[in-house]
């Protein structure tokens, strides 16, 4: 049962939990039930297998039971959304719900990966409102660093990708948001031209992901075309480093782990009206990935 022992739950425990499907190797369990295991909270964190067609009658068994709150993962991020009361300005720039919590009026849903994405960032010395950061890829994590990048005051976000069609669908969709001011969008040519004044590089295609660890988005002649000061995010955690953060040293770089911890840190102070105990949420998950990494090796 990993962390969480079964004798600690009783008739008072409440219950927290992620939906998605699959949900077998969702990471959010581990995370979460260490920190309650921490905090000594009466609390249990369950994965909840739900099927696409499933979902409006799972979220009712969940009020039903009384769930205090829950993640949401792939494919239900948007498909939640009409399902709940209300949602926060981020989650509907954004596009997509992770976080959900009970309100008396109902569900509550809003997203923290923004707050995740930036929480590394926050760390980092840098005039912002200098800089252009140049997104790989565009896709739900894209959406989620578009609006972190405008939160910072980013000079100009430049997001690329392979597919004319959804890159016009992706700058349309933000066009009433106050939360991407100064987007355009390019095709994976134009690197060359946007890679010279890159303040910030953020990689959220999974290219390079396990087990495809020798694989990056940027070729080494790219790299080299990114200026020395240039901070270079590859939102990937497995592995840590990828090749793109190798071929991007002796710049400053930051890897996907983080974002992860602390977007479920978000969320557990949202449930439970206290400090997330953030060192032992990403030591479980480092913990855990280094078996993970082990067992496929
Ligand atoms: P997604 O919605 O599927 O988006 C993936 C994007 O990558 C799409 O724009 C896709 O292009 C592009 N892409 C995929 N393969 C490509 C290739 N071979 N060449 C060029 N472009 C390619 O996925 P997501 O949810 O945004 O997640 C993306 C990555 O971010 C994953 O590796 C995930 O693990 C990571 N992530 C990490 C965190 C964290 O907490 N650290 C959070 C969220 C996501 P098309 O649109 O043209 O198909």
């Amino acid at each position: 049962m990993g962390h969480v022992e079964s004798s600690r739950i009783s008739g008072t425990t409440q219950l927290l939990g992620v939906i998605g499907y699959p949900i077998a190797h969702s990471l959010s369990p581990v995370m979460h039930n260490a920190a309650i295991a921490q905090l000594g909270v009466d609390v249990a964190y369950v994965p909840f297998p739900v099927a696409p067609p499933d979902l409006a009658a799972a979220v009712a068994g969940l009020t039903a039971i009384g769930v205090q709150g829950f993640n949401v993962t792939i494919p239900h991020k948007q498909a939640i959304m009409p399902l709940l009361s209300d949602i926060s300005n981020v989650a509907k720039a954004i596009g997509a719900v992770n976080t959900v919590w009970r309100t008396e009026q109902g569900w509550y849903g809003t997203n923290t990966d923004v707050a995740g994405f930036l929480a590394p960032l926050s760390a980092v010395p840098a005039d912002w409102s200098q800089k252009t950061v140049v997104v790989l890829g565009n896709g739900g994590a894209a959406r989620a660093v578009v609006a972190g990048c405008t939160q910072l005051g980013c000079a100009a976000v430049q997001v690329v990708g392979r597919d004319t069609a959804k890159l016009q669908a992706f700058w349309q969709s933000w066009q009433q948001s106050p939360l991407a001011v100064h987007l355009s969008v390019h095709l994976w040519d134009d690197l060359p031209k946007l890679l010279p004044n890159a303040g910030l590089v953020v990689n959220t295609t999974p290219i390079g992901m396990h087990p495809h660890d020798q694989e990056s988005p940027l070729t080494s002649a790219q790299i080299d075309l990114l200026p020395s000061s240039a901070i270079v995010y590859d939102l990937i955690y497995t592995p840590r480093p990828t090749r793109l953060l190798q071929q991007a040293a002796p710049r400053l770089t930051l890897d996907g782990l983080e974002m992860l911890v602390q977007q479920g840190a978000a969320a557990l102070q949202q449930w439970l009206h206290q400090p997330a105990p953030v060192d032992v949420m990403r030591a479980a998950l480092l913990h855990h990935l280094s078996h993970l990494q082990e067992s496929v090796e």
